[in-house]
């Protein structure tokens, strides 16, 4: 038994088994919790998923084989009410589906040889986008989370007052950025602590096939290279997808090098990938 405990995802812990009712992560409310698909049904082909917490696959742990949560209808989040879960970030995640489908078939295209430009490009309505990847940004968490009211955070909270009001003050205290992200493995950490040379800075990321989205505090992140940056008024998301553009590590986003380095707690950090 006790072999098998180690050997077992820490996730488990963070599912909320049996308990259906709790503050929401996003409004504050108390009451019935619904679940939440991250990535959005519909943006990726939902198949057989197992989850894990980031930690668990990677570093000291590759080698290991822990058991993650296995679910037949993609990666599950029991975290936020249905108001937020289908009207606030539901609203927007028709977009989602959208930009990431079109996006998706160019690059298809592009590495099945139809197409020369290692470009792709999708005209999209840049607040539904937003809005729907920040709220599921906030609901990809531990269901700890929803045991106790939520508290003021300088970070979190206009991040959450745009999901639920369209607040565009969000973009005097957050940036938004958005690369190719060519791997199968789902991402998202709704908190990530960054160290550049001595300059601290929050961070979240959601990566999916074939976009990584990372949010940041204004004008203090760190981000890759080859990262382009949604603004209020953005008509189109544009994204290089050569592969010479891909010389960065799927989490947190680039090679750590000389005096940087990343701090998380690990159960605010989930990934998942399809068993087919
Ligand atoms: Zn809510």
């Amino acid at each position: 038994m006790g072999n098998y405990a180690k050997d077992l995802s820490k996730r488990f812990k963070h599912v909320g088994k049996g308990q259906s009712r709790g503050y929401c992560v996003i409004c504050g409310e108390y009451g019935k919790l619904v679940l939440d698909h991250v990535p959005p049904q519909g943006s990726i082909t939902v198949t057989k998923t197992e989850q894990h917490l980031i930690t668990e696959v990677s570093g000291m742990n590759l080698e290991r084989k822990i058991k993650g949560i296995r679910s037949p209808n993609g990666s599950k989040f029991r975290t936020i009410c249905q108001t937020c879960n289908g009207e606030r970030i539901g609203s927007g995640d028709d977009e989602v589906k959208r930009v990431h489908r079109a996006i998706s078939d160019q690059v298809v295209a592009y590495y099945a040889g139809h197409s020369i430009y290692p470009w792709a490009s999708v005209r999209f309505d840049v607040s539904k986008y937003l809005r729907a990847m920040t709220g599921h940004i906030l609901s990809a968490t531990s269901s700890i989370e929803c045991q106790k009211e939520q508290v003021s955070s300088t970070y979190f909270d206009p991040l959450k007052s745009y999901v639920m009001n369209d607040d565009r003050r969000v973009f005097d205290t957050h940036d938004f950025y958005y690369w190719f992200y060519p791997y199968e493995r789902h991402l998202s950490a709704k908190l990530v602590g960054f160290f550049n040379d001595g300059l601290t800075s929050k961070l979240s990321l959601l990566s999916f096939h074939p976009i990584a989205f990372m949010i940041t505090e204004k004008d203090k992140s760190t981000y890759p290279a080859q990262a382009s940056k949604l603004e209020e008024t953005s008509k189109n998301l544009t994204l290089n997808i050569s592969v010479s553009n891909v010389k960065y590590a799927p989490f947190p986003f680039i090679e750590l090098e000389g005096n940087q380095f990343y701090m998380l707690t690990d159960y605010l950090c989930t990934t998942s990938k399809s068993l087919i």
